[in-house]
């Protein structure tokens, strides 16, 4: 796996209190790297297994030696993002799952001590390692941006006044991207974290006013992150950019598994379009490395805005991490058999 540019984790979280009162039973065991899963309905069945770059425990409590926290999780997935971003490369982190699997608390998590996620604590590591700097010729800046992709139409979170959607389009060098999509200089975590503050509430108030709910966007949040070099043997200014994409994705649970009609059938299928592409692009992705056969045009990036949009983080000069996110309970066997089989094709 080391060669390969996707790194492919999966994480199963506590019970929740409905799993408890219905006197649920967990379907998932893991060991080192191996994830798996047992068919509640047929205990007999050989369980299936999966190998991925990390297996996370995160179904048991914190004072459990096993049990991985999001410090552990920031530790393998985000420093090693962090330290590519450094290194010039563009960076993208997903979190794939059934709705209520634990992809928000993975990405963002909680104001408490131990309980924030991977971009809270990827911005204040990015903040503690520039202010570490000591060469006087290197210079930081850092943008960030914050949108909703929601039935293939883009919302700005960080400018709430700016209703409906805005137009995705071309540039000649630089791609895809969203016309008029507002981007904050920020200069420390504080001003990062009330702008999160801010999109994460612009979210939660689209999603009400428009009766649906935000576990069917998906929620990219981007950091621009230049790193300016004067040489002064020749007096040339050079710089390094790199676009650090963190995605919650939509909930992967099949629309048409409540008997959804019309909007929300509209919605799953657009849903399942992009997570599909999704797919499909990490997985060509990954076989290009392995490989070297594929060429990049038969990557289908255009097939939705998503993909199109995070086409320079996908493939190319970029590092992609794919965290999964898995229920315990045995009430939802299908839907996390479907999730790790979506893990695995990723790989
Ligand atoms: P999703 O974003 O996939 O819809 P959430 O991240 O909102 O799911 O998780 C659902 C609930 O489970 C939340 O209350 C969250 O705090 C809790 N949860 C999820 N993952 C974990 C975990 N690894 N450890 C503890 N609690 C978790």
């Amino acid at each position: 796996m080391a060669s390969s540019s996707v790194k492919v984790a999966v994480r199963v979280r506590p019970f929740n209190s409905r799993e408890i009162n219905r006197g649920a039973k967990c379907v998932i065991q893991m060991q080192d790297k191996s994830t798996c899963i047992i068919n509640p309905k047929q205990p007999k069945e050989a369980p299936k297994n999966f190998t991925f770059d990390y297996s996370y425990w995160s179904h048991s409590s914190v004072k459990d030696p096993s049990f991985a926290s999001q410090g552990k999780v920031y530790q393998d997935i985000g420093e090693e993002m962090l330290l590519h971003a450094f290194e010039g490369y563009n960076v993208c982190i997903f979190a794939y799952g059934q709705t209520g699997a634990g992809k928000s608390y993975t990405m963002m998590g909680k104001q408490d001590p131990g309980q924030q996620g991977i971009i809270p604590q990827m911005c204040e590591d990015l903040f503690r390692q520039t202010a570490d700097n000591t060469d006087p010729d290197l210079s930081f800046s850092v943008e960030v941006s914050y949108m909703e992709i929601y039935c293939e139409r883009v919302r700005d979170l960080l400018n709430p006044k700016s209703r409906g959607s805005l137009r995705v389009r071309e540039h000649p060098i630089m791609g895809p991207y969203v016309e008029d999509l507002s981007k904050m200089a920020v200069t420390n975590y504080s001003d990062i974290a009330d702008l999160m503050d801010t999109g994460n509430k612009a979210r939660t108030v689209a999603a009400t006013n428009m009766n649906e709910t935000s576990s069917r966007s998906h929620a990219v949040f981007t950091i621009l992150f230049a790193q300016h070099r004067h040489d002064n043997m020749t007096s040339l200014d050079t710089e390094k950019v790199s676009k650090i994409s963190l995605v919650d994705l939509a909930g992967s649970e099949r629309a048409d598994s409540s008997g959804a009609k019309g909007m929300r059938l509209k919605e799953g299928a657009n849903i399942n379009k992009s997570l599909t592409t999704l797919g499909k692009v990490i997985s060509a992705l990954a076989d290009m490395q392995g490989s070297k056969k594929r060429r990049s045009d038969f990557i289908p990036y255009r097939d939705s805005v998503l993909t199109w949009l995070l086409r320079e983080n996908l493939g190319g000069n970029s590092r992609t991490a794919m965290i999964a996110a898995l229920s315990p309970a045995d009430i939802n066997y299908e839907e996390t058999l479907g999730t790790l089989r979506y893990a695995d094709r990723a790989k």
